[in-house]
């Protein structure tokens, strides 16, 4: 098994996950777009020089957080060029990886994100074996509802997980997410991209809970716990 960790939306809770990446000395990725449409304030300039470490890494997410998929095709090489250009001027560095604004996107848009980014990410759930093209993620660190789990479950093929989710449906999230770690501990191809907003655990309360986990993660399953950086060797999707 192999986890990563990663953040979207570059909301200023961030902050309190880039404290915790580096208490705990796991590795996190933050999706961060330029503004944010929706009126969430995001991450300032200086904020991001700052939180950058060797526990914290930025993608792109667009300018300013818009569906790929709301817009005229036209519109989408700026949206993401223009905040792949002011990540890497404020970083000083390649910005290479990206995340899709909701999730969406459609198939004829991948050749031209990739030609800007070398991995693409959506913001699925329960998908413990990518299969290509795009990355897409097994854990949302919210708790989503049984039916949720199930349908993404078997959307994404991962027919074991969603046989596990059925028989454990009474327990609460956050411990059937462990349950979930654990089933997939031992398998190799398995890759645990485990995502989430910090606006939303913030408006959930659920700090303590993610800090149990980053305390588990940082113990029982340190060695599983790559960047995002790293994520082509832990089992790449298949090329478009
Ligand atoms: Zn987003």
């Amino acid at each position: 098994m192999r986890i990563i960790f990663c953040w979207d939306d570059g909301a200023l809770q961030d902050q309190k996950l880039f404290a915790l990446h580096e208490k705990y000395e796991l590795p996190g990725m933050f999706f961060v777009p330029t503004s944010n449409r929706e009126g969430r304030e995001v991450l300032t300039p200086a904020m991001i020089r700052q939180a950058r470490s060797p526990w914290v890494a930025f993608g792109g997410h667009t300018h300013s957080h818009v569906y790929l998929t709301q817009i005229p095709a036209e519109q989408i090489e700026p949206e993401i060029s223009a905040n792949q250009n002011y990540l890497q001027e404020v970083l000083g560095e390649p910005i290479a990886h990206f995340c899709l604004p909701g999730g969406k996107y459609k198939r004829e848009m991948l050749p031209l994100l990739y030609r800007y980014f070398r991995t693409v990410r959506t913001a699925d759930t329960m998908c413990f074996r990518n299969r290509g093209p795009l990355y897409r993620p097994a854990l949302h660190f919210y708790p989503r509802g049984v039916k949720s789990l199930l349908g993404n479950a078997l959307r994404n093929h991962s027919f074991p997980e969603a046989r596990l989710v059925w028989a454990r449906r009474r327990e609460p999230y956050f411990t059937l997410l462990r349950e979930l770690l654990q089933y997939e501990e031992p398998r190799n191809d398995a890759m645990v991209m485990i995502w989430g907003h910090s606006w939303e655990i913030e408006e959930l309360q659920l700090w303590e809970e993610l800090e149990a986990l980053f305390a588990l993660c940082s113990t029982r399953y340190r060695s599983c716990c790559i960047p995002y950086d790293a994520i082509d060797a832990a089992g790449g999707p298949a090329a478009l």
